[in-house]
């Protein structure tokens, strides 16, 4: 079976939603689309300590499921080996909550696929599924670039804007 890496935040998590919420509880405004477009959330003026949050116990624990992740993920299973790669030394509370919120929500992936690490250039396979460039750029497959609104503005590499296109690749690979 070709192998299939998948990262965790902004691909199967959606870390952006619940940066929205700090934001907005904090500045008690919701910021519009166009103001993050090519940014994080914590690039936004005054708000750089925002991701002080991510450190904390528990932030990645109730992240949200992106739509579709799970069924397309079961469905890949049938005919590739998955494993999710997700950076997790940097925060490591991140790492406890990671574990506990993809055997939640993902109970298919075994946690023998679980390969949490600092610099995922050590992890090989076919294909890659990031929403960044610079872990994509590091990687000996092909690497597919899920659309997250940070990397909008980045070329170079088949773009996913979804999990059905996600699907929709494998369908014809
Ligand atoms: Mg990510």
């Amino acid at each position: 079976m070709k192998r299939i890496l998948i990262d965790m935040d902004e691909v199967m998590a959606d870390v952006y939603e619940k940066l929205i919420d700090c934001y907005t509880e904090e500045f008690a405004y919701r910021p519009l689309p166009e103001a993050y477009q090519g940014k994080k959330i914590y690039d936004l003026p005054n708000a750089h300590h925002i991701r002080n949050r991510l450190h904390e116990v528990g932030f990645f624990s109730d992240v949200a499921v992106m739509e579709n992740c799970r069924m397309v993920i079961e469905r890949l299973q049938e005919n590739y080996e998955v494993f999710v790669v997700t950076a997790t030394q940097e925060f490591r509370n991140s790492l406890a909550d990671k574990h506990t919120w993809l055997e939640t929500n993902f109970p298919s992936i075994s946690w023998r696929n679980y390969v949490m690490c600092g610099d995922k250039s050590v992890v090989t396979g076919d294909y890659m599924i990031d929403d960044k460039v610079s872990n994509l750029k590091k990687f000996n497959g092909t690497g597919l670039l899920f659309t997250s609104p940070h990397n909008v503005y980045d070329e170079g590499y088949t773009r996913v804007n979804n999990w059905l296109e996600v699907a929709a690749f494998f369908e014809q690979a």
